[in-house]
């Protein structure tokens, strides 16, 4: 018997698995990344590398698929609602068990392997929503839940004996403490920590996205853009990005695109690069050059000379100016 095995990279996934290979079946993984997803963090954001490594640990090939705009459309408007940001959990959980489904009918598999956990989370988990959203996903009776499966309704492959129920588990809500325990059983010891997987679920990210789609901006660039910098909003037109070190000013440099604007401190300073986006005036460029200003060394309350330009200009302009109040600067923040 073959199942795919849907694999976020964190522990309850990879026990599933292990679980269900424990019990002779042959284990496809396959990993939804979403714009959004951050398990591959450890490895500079490469999700098929990391992939990879759960894969080798688990014995197991996992295949990536990338969800782009698709999703995008998911988060935009969710059938079901939002859980506590801007995470649309239960129509991600559908969409990614549609496209397991696809990869089971695929590869001649027999059906589906999660590692949810019945009530482990507020929206997504509750037993009702489980057996909701695989009929939604078209696999009613067909995805095995190994950790919760004694606690869960019987599903097709135990009543086939192609699986033992016997063998399976019991857990329920959110306490972890079993699945540690399991994993130092299994020999599951590199795993990432629970919920640090998708920003969706950050209050600071969901701030970011409410005001992405509120402005008619939700797309994958910008999306992409999030993940770096402090975000203000200057107008309803204007944004500044911030660089936080040096890593985040190149990344920034990265993503100019012509009709952006540029910010950086004087000569002998040290300090941010700053990227405008948006519709700049002279008062916009001033509040931009303040924050920049505020950004540098040797702000406090000395002027600074900050240059900009508007991409694709060659010659950076100078603005001299004092840094913006931190209270001024809290308001507009994103
Ligand atoms: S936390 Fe993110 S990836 Fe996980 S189900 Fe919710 S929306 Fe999907």
């Amino acid at each position: 018997m073959k199942a795919i095995a849907l694999i976020s990279g964190g522990l309850d996934s990879m026990l599933a698995a292990k679980i269900m290979q424990g019990q002779g079946i042959e284990v496809i993984g396959l990993h939804c990344s979403t714009p959004f997803d951050t398990c591959a963090k450890k490895m500079n954001g490469d999700t098929s590398q990391f992939m990879k490594f759960v894969g080798e640990s688990l014995g197991i090939p996992v295949i990536v698929t990338h969800l782009g705009k698709e999703f995008l459309d998911i988060v935009k408007n969710p059938r079901h609602g939002y859980g506590s940001h801007v995470n649309p959990c239960i129509d991600c959980r559908i969409f990614m068990l549609g496209k397991a489904h696809e990869l089971m009918l695929s590869h001649q598999a027999n059906f589906i392997i999660t590692g949810e956990v019945a009530n482990q989370r507020d929206m997504s988990q509750h037993k009702p929503t489980l057996r909701m959203i695989e009929k939604r996903a078209g696999l009613l009776g067909l995805i095995v839940r190994p950790l919760s499966a004694k606690i869960l309704p019987e599903t097709i492959p135990e009543q086939k004996n192609w699986i033992q129920r016997d063998n399976l588990f019991n857990f329920n809500g959110r306490n972890r403490r079993p699945q540690i325990e399991l994993a130092n059983t299994l020999g599951i010891h590199n795993y990432s920590q629970p919920a640090g997987g998708c920003l969706l679920t950050d209050v600071n990210n969901a701030r970011k996205i409410r005001d992405l789609i509120e402005h008619n901006l939700f797309n994958l660039e910008e999306v992409a853009l999030m993940r770096t910098g402090r975000h203000f909003r200057l107008s309803p037109f204007a944004r500044l990005i911030v660089g936080r070190d040096q890593r985040e000013n190149k990344v920034l440099e990265d993503f100019v695109r012509e009709g952006d604007y540029l910010f950086t401190s004087p000569d002998d300073t040290a300090g941010p690069c700053a990227l405008g986006r948006g519709e700049f005036d002279g008062s916009i460029v001033e509040q931009a050059c303040k924050i920049t200003c505020y950004y540098c060394d040797k702000n406090d309350k000395m002027e600074l000379v900050i240059k900009y330009k508007k991409v694709p200009e060659d010659c950076f302009k100078e603005v001299k100016v004092f840094s913006v109040l931190p209270e001024d600067l809290k308001k507009i923040r994103i």
